[in-house]
């Protein structure tokens, strides 16, 4: 008779109720559980690093860089003085210039995204890269809505996007990064940025378009 719920193992059988919970949660792993944990260390450190236990990593030089780089170079040059670009560069600088409120009970989490503000203050991080990585994860994602989904890990990979600015040959070190700084620091690029980059890339879309158009006319005589 099947028992709902239980868990079974590659063959078929069932695994003792007690190993829910001693089995990490991600399907096909049968590792133990990391204590306090539903999965194993290695899915619990990928999780804290990246938003969740399955999610890919996201290779900047290989994976964004030569697809999106030039494109968003071209599309910040030509609309530098663009009001919204301007106003972009403005929720930039209010992302680093970020500081927990003083005098107020706060939640860790506000700790450690002020903590990676600070770096980004202390690395002398220009505001107009952050546009640039937020262009570009944003493009990145709106064409593979399937590689990272979820607003979690959604959230990790605009902190990690940003805080892969700082020089880690200078001492930075992203592993060392908590989940607390990741999910702090990802709402708060979001919350600032993530109206701006929708945006930008739709520009970037209807300009190519329209160069597309004038191409067409220019060749229908
Ligand atoms: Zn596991």
């Amino acid at each position: 008779m099947a028992r709902k719920g239980v868990p079974r193992d590659p063959h078929g059988e069932y695994l003792a109720t007690r190993d829910r919970y001693v089995r990490c949660h991600v399907d096909g792993c049968y590792r133990k559980t990391r204590r306090c944990s539903r999965y194993c260390i290695k899915h619990y450190e990928r999780s804290s690093k990246f938003g969740g236990p399955t999610v890919p990593a996201l290779t900047w030089r290989r994976d964004v860089e030569p697809l999106y780089g030039r494109w968003i170079d071209a599309g910040l040059t030509r609309l530098k003085d663009h009001p919204a670009t301007l106003a972009g560069i403005k929720l930039a600088e209010t992302v680093i210039a970020w500081e927990m409120p003083p005098g107020t009970i706060r939640y860790r989490s506000d700790r450690a995204t002020g903590a990676l503000t600070l770096l980004l203050r202390q690395y002398e991080v220009k505001p107009i890269d952050i546009l640039r990585r937020v262009a570009m994860l944003n493009v990145y994602l709106q064409d593979r809505p399937t590689v990272i989904r979820g607003p979690r890990p959604e959230r990790f990979a605009y902190s990690r996007a940003v805080l892969g600015l700082l020089p880690w040959r200078k001492g930075f070190k992203m592993h060392q990064v908590g989940a607390l700084g990741h999910e702090g620091l990802g709402q708060l690029v979001q919350t600032q940025l993530y109206g701006w980059a929708v945006k930008f890339i739709a520009r970037l879309h209807t300009d190519a378009a329209e160069r597309d158009n004038l191409q067409q006319q220019a060749q229908s005589y």
